[in-house]
């Protein structure tokens, strides 16, 4: 198993925590080796996410850019709207296998505590979600569907009362209640083995996307484009083509107001390496190591560190990572809306819009693999309230 990503990754997390951390690794070491429970995982992935998601040819919107065909991997048809599902049964799944009865968990945007207060109320296992004071506000319907799921919400007030606060306070909870508790990350960051385990569980997207697009077109596609927030919608699509080194890959960070700007969520672009939730990472920080309140249009994208195997493909120049502001993500995402009947997520949107800036480069029997991540319709207030203040300020 993968601890380090080159000089990222590793375990930089209080002497409490390491006890917790080891018996996790050796949990999870031996139920990846065992058939049983990966024979479960995909029957739940089955039978209750709906998988395996379909890719879609996006006709009207490629004929309309003139240039590559942009194929859509839809995670947003997933169970809960989304592929933060896909982890939170593989995390569940080995909570009740280690013989823990109490699920906690962090969430930003919301997304992830949603996905994950649906599995606890499937295993039958009371769920816990730390969210900033200030998501909690922003992002009310998501605390509301929590509590229909019969999960426990807590406000974090400490620091910017945002996701790195209510990360914080959910490792906090889990060094104080290790014997019977499971933390559920919802993304390929954290300590070690997090980062590894998360990537497993998403990478039936690539998988997925990887046999289906050579039964359809009999080849890979020339590039393979995810929108990276903590990077685990990305590293699940990355991981089906890591080994052919002749698919592109391609991470979007969120440019917010633009780099220059300095609001923004872009952490390899715009970030230092530091050590932020228990991993050496590339991080937003001010010159003496503050973290910087990160911005972007798209709360899930929201996060002022990413993945450390993010940071190790940018460093090899394995992958590619750019840059997409809100406006370019506003577009796409209304692009998508129109020209296919498809409501986007707003961080599905940062990638989709990179497609279409590349699709008219490129020749049209040119291939561009784009992961929707999610569906928009928890977006649609947030679009409505972006553009309102746009046309005020023209
Ligand atoms: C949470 C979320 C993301 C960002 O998380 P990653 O770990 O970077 O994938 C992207 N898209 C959607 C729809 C999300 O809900």
């Amino acid at each position: 198993m993968n601890t380090h990503y080159g000089r990222f990754g590793g375990q930089y997390v209080a002497e409490t925590l390491m006890a917790p951390l080891k018996e996790l690794e050796a949990a999870y070491e031996s139920a990846r080796n065992d058939s049983a429970f990966r024979r479960e995982f995909e029957e739940i992935l089955r039978d209750y996410v709906g998988r395996e998601s379909p890719i879609t040819y996006a006709r009207r919107l490629s004929e309309h850019l003139g240039g590559a065909k942009i194929l859509l991997k839809r995670e947003d048809l997933n169970h809960t709207g989304a592929h933060k599902v896909n982890n939170t049964i593989g995390q569940a799944l080995l909570a009740r296998r280690m013989g823990k009865r109490r699920l906690i968990a962090e969430t930003g945007a919301g997304m992830h505590g949603v996905a994950t207060a649906t599995v606890a109320a499937l295993f039958g296992m009371p769920c816990e979600v730390y969210m900033g004071a200030i998501d909690v506000e922003r992002q009310s319907p998501n605390v509301e569907r929590m509590r229909m799921l019969g999960a426990k919400v807590h406000a974090v007030t400490e620091g910017s009362a945002t996701l790195k606060d209510a990360m914080n306070e959910a490792l906090r909870d889990w060094v104080a209640n290790c014997d019977d508790t499971f933390y559920v990350i919802g993304t390929v960051a954290g300590p070690a083995p997090y980062p590894q385990m998360v990537r497993d569980f998403q990478s039936v997207i690539g998988v997925e996307a990887r046999r289906q697009c050579l039964e359809k077109y009999g080849r890979l596609p020339d590039e393979a484009i995810a929108c990276v927030g903590g990077g685990s919608n990305a590293m699940g699509l990355f991981a089906g083509f890591i080994d052919d080194p002749a698919v592109k890959l391609v991470g979007v960070e969120a440019g917010g107001k633009g780099l220059a700007s300095g609001e923004h969520a872009a952490s390899i672009n715009g970030g230092r390496i530091g050590v932020l939730h228990g991993a050496k990472t590339m991080l937003l920080q001010t010159g003496d190591g503050n973290i910087i309140d990160t911005y972007s249009v798209s709360a899930g994208l929201d996060y002022p560190g990413v993945g450390p195997e993010h940071c190790y493909l940018h460093d090899t120049g394995r992958a590619e990572y750019s840059v997409i502001n809100d406006d370019e993500a506003i577009a796409a995402f209304d692009a998508l809306c129109r020209f296919e009947g498809i409501i986007p997520a707003l961080e599905s949107s940062h990638a989709l819009a990179e497609a279409i800036k590349r699709a008219p480069t490129l020749p049209k029997d040119a291939l561009l693999l784009v992961n929707l991540s999610g569906r928009g319709d928890k977006d649609m207030e947030n679009v409505r309230r972006y553009k309102e203040s746009k046309s005020q300020s023209l």
